[in-house]
């Protein structure tokens, strides 16, 4: 396969954590992008595995001095992907998985248009959006895995919406009602892009 840039995007619970982990087990020459942000560790997240957990300070320092590749603020935290890591990735001929929102997709998009016609950034870039079925069975998932507080859920809902309604801006979408079909569906994106299929 040639190298990708793959970015996916999705409101909290539509299941994309889960599609982003059955790609990196069956195609390990994929590198998950780990993302600096100033939210706090849940539950058994690892510092340096899922996410570098950052100060305000240090996070800020990480913007003045040019670090990442983009930064947004999404629920009330900063997230940024470390630009370094995905160099590094593509000058070794690997693919990278970047899980960001459709702010950072944006910017990633913008930034990879600017590059010339050849740069293997650009010729491997995909963004995917992956939908849940509805915002009601959305709700459901929320409510169901039972790690968020009804005002988070409620917050999370509210910017589900706001992030549905960029979904156009995506080249690929996959709906995620049956989480085997939407799988297939992403592994067939990745397989056509990359020249496999
Ligand atoms: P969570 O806090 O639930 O792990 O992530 C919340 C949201 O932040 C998710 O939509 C996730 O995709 C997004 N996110 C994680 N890392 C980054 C990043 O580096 N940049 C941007 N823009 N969003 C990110």
């Amino acid at each position: 396969m040639r190298p990708l840039l793959i970015v996916m995007s999705a409101p909290s619970g539509a299941g994309k954590s889960t599609l982003c982990d059955l790609l990196l087990q069956e195609f390990p020459e994929i590198t998950y992008s780990v993302s600096c942000t100033t939210r706090a560790p849940r539950g058994e997240e690892e510092d340096g595995v899922d996410y570098y957990f950052l100060s305000q300070e240090a996070f800020e320092q990480h913007v003045r001095e040019g670090l990442l590749l983009e930064h947004a603020e999404v629920h009330g935290n900063r997230y940024g992907t470390p630009a370094e890591p995905v160099r590094e990735a593509f000058a070794e001929g690997q693919s990278v998985l970047m899980d960001i929102d459709v702010v950072g997709a944006a910017s990633v998009r913008r930034y990879v248009a600017g590059l010339p016609a050849g740069d293997p950034l650009r010729e491997g870039f995909v963004d995917v959006f992956v939908e849940p079925p509805s915002l009601e069975e959305l709700r459901r998932r929320l409510v169901g895995r039972g790690e968020d507080s009804p005002e988070s859920i409620e917050v999370r809902l509210r910017n589900a919406e706001g992030e549905m309604a960029r979904a156009h801006e995506f080249a690929y979408r996959v709906v995620n009602d049956d989480l085997r079909q939407a799988y297939l569906r992403l592994r067939d994106i990745v397989l056509l892009k990359g020249g496999a299929l």
